[in-house]
């Protein structure tokens, strides 16, 4: 889809959310399609939050602001299991274009994580607790529930052959370097480097997908 499509939608978003809201949330980015009662999706984020005893200024603690969750979404490559993995459309087709540009470079990318519902994330941590640990620990593992990238349809985590999934030694791969390189032509942008301003560890795994893929001729 060309790139003006985007960016127009994306100024229809702003201009949609409430002046309150809009303060908050952060500039909409790969089709980061908000409800259309954006406070009423806010008011549930933090509901479930208290729920699950994370303090009320947490999030905004670590500059972090809710985020909409993806819908539409369609088939990204599998994982390195094989299960099915899912993004937005404009982020899965730009996907299997840069995994496409990758092999002939000679370079395997795999996917280990795509779309997670916030209701998913809510389990995730859910257990964490019921197995004793502290919602501090379960937060710095996992995002806070409604903020976190992989609920918007957008982000993925990667890998390739030989890297264990999420794992710090994908920083000194091959296909890192190579996602360095060529990942910015895709749309594709490292979200935590190091010394990240949320506060989070690095994460060389998680590439997000921000712009309309620019034309591309490899
Ligand atoms: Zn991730």
């Amino acid at each position: 889809m060309p790139r003006l499509r985007f960016a127009s939608f994306a100024v229809m978003i702003a201009a949609a959310l409430p002046a309150a809201h809009a303060a908050k949330a952060p500039a909409p980015q790969c089709p980061a399609t908000w409800p259309s009662q954006p406070d009423a999706w806010v008011a549930h984020v933090e509901e479930v939050n208290r729920g699950l005893g994370i303090p009320p200024d947490y999030a905004a603690k670590h500059n972090l602001v809710p985020l909409p969750e993806g819908n539409d979404l369609v088939q990204a490559p599998r994982d390195v299991y094989g299960r099915k993995v899912e993004m937005v459309a404009p982020a899965a087709a730009a996907l299997k274009r840069m995994f496409a540009a990758a092999a002939r470079d000679g370079v395997k990318l795999q996917t280990v994580s795509g779309f997670r519902s916030m209701n998913y994330q809510t389990g995730l941590i859910r257990r964490k607790l019921k197995n004793g640990m502290t919602i501090q620990k379960a937060l710095s593992i996992n995002a806070v529930p409604g903020y976190s990238e992989h609920q918007t349809g957008c982000a993925v985590d990667l890998t390739t052959p030989g890297v264990p999934a999420a794992d710090g030694s994908f920083a000194r791969s091959e296909a890192f370097t190579w996602l360095q390189q060529h990942g910015a032509a895709f749309g594709f942008h490292l979200s935590f480097p190091p010394g990240n301003k949320y506060g989070y560890e690095y994460e060389p795994w998680h590439w997000r997908y921000i712009a309309s893929e620019p034309a591309h001729s490899r």
